[in-house]
């Protein structure tokens, strides 16, 4: 009698999508600190589907963004001028 629970699927699953968010991390920390901020400022502020409201799926390649596409460039835009902005405050303290 087998039992319901596939323990050694679910486990494979798991083990699976862990090393995909490692994958994720080690990605996202191999990136420019403009490109870090763009990516948390989409997540913050689109409140669109992300394929067809803002395209910005749309302009991953396997995990890869592509930066000089329309919503890429725009978020990384809005993070450069924060980080500008950061440095001329932090100037005059
Ligand atoms: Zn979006």
């Amino acid at each position: 009698m087998s039992h319901p629970v596939n323990f050694d699927q679910k486990i494979a699953d798991l083990e699976a999508e862990l090393l995909e968010v490692r994958e994720a991390k080690e990605a996202f920390g191999a990136l420019s600190d403009d490109r870090q901020l763009a990516i948390s400022l989409h997540e913050i502020l689109c409140h669109w589907n992300h394929t067809d409201g803002c395209s910005w799926h749309y302009e991953m390649d396997n995990g890869k963004h592509r930066w000089d596409n329309q919503a890429h460039s725009s978020y990384l835009k809005k993070a450069q001028a924060m980080i500008k902005q950061l440095k001329i405050y932090r100037s005059r303290i």
